[in-house]
């Protein structure tokens, strides 16, 4: 059977209930969360299934008293134990379903970045799109597929379909291989899906410079798309600073400074692969060179060492990877999180500037801010507050999700 085109009859259920698809009920009073659209139903919530749902399957979703809360999909394997596709009774999850979810999340992107040959935009953000556990990222002329939850792979097709049919685009790479994962309990999968193997490097371009993205073995699905408008923001403060990029990866925060004018940029990364990549975007982008130094050391430990060094930044970037995947995690993320910036703004020259970030999910903005205000109380610096930073418009957030808003950033001035 193409399970892409039909659903799988419902099995007979057994203690009376003889047809109808499988369903999920929950224990009284815990049908708030689903009517105010948060998407997830976490298996604490659950009172009953039935109807004996395989991974993927479309499940019904009801309240105790029996009130039709949303189509989910099931997911034996994790915590959150059904995903919501859709809130409506009449809705009908099948390929076709996928196809006009995809269409429409495609369609939105339209004015989000400059039409270009080779753009980088995230098409599919995951639950804002209505599409928990599909992110697709185009990098070219490359799509690239993470799908993260049971219902997302049980539609792999369907929604790769549809992909090709709302982008015209026949090079569909997956790379599901993120950690969270596990908890899902579903097998990573890397490969090529349609159109054969893409390139080694993909080109793609942004605000003017081109990247070579490695949809193999780079992080996430190749480049941190998310960070678009702050690159835009550093690269106009920059000009004639000295900057120091924390954690640069690929360089895209490197390129932008020197696209930007800025005197010298001292890049720092822990992977020798991320600095070859950021020395590479910084020469292939004709970029002064002579201007850049790539340092591959461990943050914390380098940034004690310019201290000893005496070296001082007008403009920091502390952009770090996820310290607290979970709220479980977050006093540790804490710790680490005050210790970059407290370094950081040691650093800083009076009137210099901090871009600091948090992709952490355990970490809320509230929180962030109060970190790296404890972080400046301990430096014995004033610092002021300039603009909240977020992902870009191509990664919404919905209002009914907040733990869609991943990424939060303080720009910051120490005066
Ligand atoms: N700023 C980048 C994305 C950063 S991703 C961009 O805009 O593209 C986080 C980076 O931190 C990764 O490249 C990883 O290699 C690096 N990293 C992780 N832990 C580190 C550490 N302790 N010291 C230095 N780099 C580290």
């Amino acid at each position: 059977m193409n399970r892409s085109e039909t659903l799988p009859p419902p099995p007979a259920a057994p203690g009376g209930r003889k047809s109808g698809p499988p369903r999920i009920t929950l224990l009284p009073d815990r049908e708030r969360s689903l009517q105010r659209r948060h998407p997830w139903v976490f298996s604490g919530a659950v009172a009953r299934t039935d109807g004996d749902p395989a991974a993927g399957d479309t499940v019904e979703l009801r309240s105790a008293k029996g009130g039709f809360l949303g189509w989910g999909a099931f997911s034996p394997d994790s915590r959150i134990r059904a995903r919501v596709w859709d809130f409506h009774e009449s809705a009908r999850i099948d390929a076709a379903f996928f196809a006009e979810r995809v269409r429409w999340a495609v369609a939105q992107r339209d004015d989000i970045v400059e039409p270009g040959e080779r753009p980088g935009i995230r098409l599919v953000h995951g639950e804002a799109d209505g599409l928990p556990g599909v992110v697709v990222d185009r990098f070219g002329d490359c799509l690239v597929v993470q799908l993260s939850s049971a219902g997302a792979v049980r539609w792999r097709e369907a929604i790769v379909d549809a992909l090709v049919a709302a982008t015209g685009i026949e090079r569909v790479f997956e790379r599901s291989d993120a950690e969270v994962m596990a908890l899902e309990g579903i097998q990573p999968r890397v490969e090529a899906l349609r159109g054969g193997a893409p390139d080694e490097r993909v080109a793609m371009e942004e605000a003017g410079l081109v990247y070579e993205v490695d949809v193999r073995h780079g992080h996430k699905t190749g480049f941190y798309l998310d960070q678009r408008d702050n690159r835009a923001l550093l690269r106009d403060l920059v000009e004639d600073r000295e900057v120091l990029d924390c954690f640069c990866y690929s360089g895209g925060f490197t390129a932008n400074a020197l696209a930007g004018g800025a005197s010298y940029v001292t890049a720092v990364d822990s992977s020798a692969d991320a600095l070859a990549a950021a020395r590479r975007h910084v020469h292939l982008n004709g970029l002064p060179e002579a201007r850049a130094d790539f340092i591959e050391a461990d943050v914390f430990a380098q940034l004690r060492k310019f201290r000893d060094q005496g070296r001082q930044f007008d403009v920091i970037v502390l952009d770090p990877p996820k310290f607290a995947p979970t709220a479980a995690m977050a006093e540790r993320a804490s710790r680490g999180y005050k210790d970059i910036n407290l370094w950081a703004l040691r650093l800083l020259r009076p009137g210099g500037l901090l871009f600091t970030f948090s992709c952490s999910g355990g970490v809320s903005r509230d929180l962030f801010q109060k970190i790296v205000a404890g972080a400046a109380a301990d430096a014995g610096t004033n610092v002021r507050l300039l603009h909240h930073m977020s992902a870009a418009a191509d990664h919404p957030v919905s209002l009914g999700f907040p733990e869609g808003e991943y990424l939060k950033g303080l720009l910051c001035q120490a005066v």
